[in-house]
């Protein structure tokens, strides 16, 4: 593995993955702006399916920023009470709405969405991504963690953090918006934790011990 192997030769290998997830929505369902920052939130060491299943409901009772504003733990708790860790993210949301008040104040900046409560590097990359907004970062979720460095591209570590840098400093930046969904979805439909690497779009270039 070479960390400063030219980035523009990772581009080029990537594209197969580039091309085929490119502007794919994010698993999570979401309708607007206000509704992913909660479901992704929510879905922090949680399934997108499970965020998805108590979305509907959740957002019948609270359909923007102001009504979670100006609710409460007791009424919150039903609607996310299936979800992991509900007790620390429902405190998470409703200081996000304090702070927020209108779903037109959310913000659209690294910088400012890692200030809010349950929101990390992860998260904030998810939010700019499915907005279009030019990346500042690369998303590194658990699929990246587990997919990058058997790619090749960087070091094994479970630091989620750490994964963004090494990625940030191989990987050209006009790629960083989509390359980390693009992994992530290879990581979710190929790359599993037992890798179905004959029917991989980038087996030739990967660097991992493939067992054909
Ligand atoms: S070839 Fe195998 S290990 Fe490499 S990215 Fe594809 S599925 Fe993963």
């Amino acid at each position: 593995m070479n960390l400063f192997e030219n980035s523009n030769d990772w581009a080029q290998k990537l594209e197969p993955i580039l091309k085929k997830y490119e502007g794919r929505k994010h698993p999570l369902e979401y309708q607007n702006l206000y509704q992913l920052l909660v479901m992704v939130v929510l879905s922090a060491q949680d399934s997108d399916a499970n965020i998805n299943k108590i979305a509907p409901a959740l957002f019948e009772v609270y359909p923007n920023m102001e009504s979670l504003a100006i609710s409460n733990l007791e009424v919150l708790f039903p609607y996310i009470s299936e979800v992991k860790n509900y007790n620390t993210k429902a405190n998470w949301l409703l200081e996000i709405a304090k702070t927020i008040r209108k779903d037109e104040n959310i913000p659209l900046k690294m910088e400012s969405l890692t200030k809010l409560k349950g929101i990390g590097r992860k998260s904030a990359n998810v939010i700019l991504r499915e907005l279009k907004v030019p990346a500042t970062g690369i998303m590194a979720d658990l699929h990246v963690i587990r997919v990058a460095p058997r790619i090749g591209l960087i070091p094994e570590t479970k630091d989620g953090i750490k994964v963004e840098k090494q990625l940030m400093q191989v990987l050209p930046q006009y790629i960083w918006g989509e390359i980390g969904m693009s992994i992530s979805f290879l990581g979710r439909e190929t790359c599993r934790p037992i890798p179905k690497c004959p029917e991989c779009t980038i087996k030739e270039i990967c660097s991992y011990d493939k067992q054909f």
